[in-house]
């Protein structure tokens, strides 16, 4: 059972869904504009967003780039047209998770709708509330502390959310655009150095050499890859 919020400015649609949802026992909120699905996004922390592209106001698109920016990991559903930009979609320009291309079938949705709400729970799982072991560090990310063995190590919030990302992604590749897209959003426009420049303070504070890495592996010409 799960908080979903579907935004979708077709009623019939919409109400369908929502029926059939509750049928199996989630809890289903509708909003049918790009606006007021974006702003319930942020504010009712639903557990997967249904979210329909061509919508009035702001478009699907944008609202899946702007819950991104905000930080947030929410998994999203695309409702497509076929010959919509599927790759771009799934993409990390938009960063949905997965997509649905109209007219589909409700049971094919909610076999979908399931296994995503599962690879979610798994992510969510990943991390385990306490310490995480980074190398050199101990980092308690709700709480934002670290520690090494010489105690308290105070890391900037961005310091905590690089390494908290790549804690996520951990094994593999993450390009410096992504970062620079998931820790900063569109708004700051740094340049793919100034990623660099963190990754170069990470290590110093990581890894046993730093001129070595063993954690925070370059892959050239793309970023980087965390290794526990
Ligand atoms: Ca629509």
């Amino acid at each position: 059972m799960a908080r979903i919020l579907i935004i979708e400015d077709e009623i019939d649609m919409a109400q369908g869904l929502k029926d059939n949802f509750e049928f199996d026992g989630h809890e289903v909120s509708i909003a049918s504009d790009g606006e007021k699905g974006l702003e319930m996004a942020l504010t009712t922390s639903p557990q997967l967003i249904i979210l329909d592209i061509m919508l009035p106001k702001i478009s699907g698109f944008d609202v899946c780039k702007a819950i991104r920016h905000k930080g947030l990991a929410t998994p999203i559903m695309m409702l497509t047209a076929r010959g919509q930009e599927i790759d771009k979609i799934l993409g990390l320009e938009f960063g949905a998770d997965d997509y649905i291309t109209k007219p589909f079938s409700v049971r094919e949705l909610l076999a979908r709708v399931k296994a995503v709400l599962r690879r979610y729970e798994d992510f969510s799982a990943s991390i385990p509330a306490q310490f995480n072991q980074i190398g050199k560090l101990k980092v308690d990310f709700a709480q934002y502390r670290a520690m090494d063995e010489k105690g308290e190590v105070e890391l900037s919030h961005k310091e905590f959310e690089i390494l908290k990302f790549l804690l996520l992604h951990k094994g593999q590749t993450v390009s410096r655009d992504q970062l620079l897209n998931e820790i900063w959003g569109y708004e700051a426009f740094p340049a793919t150095r100034t990623v660099d420049n963190f990754i170069v303070k990470l290590r110093k504070r990581i890894e046993d050499d730093p001129d070595h890495p063993r954690h925070i592996i370059t892959v050239y010409g793309i970023g980087y890859k965390f290794v526990i």
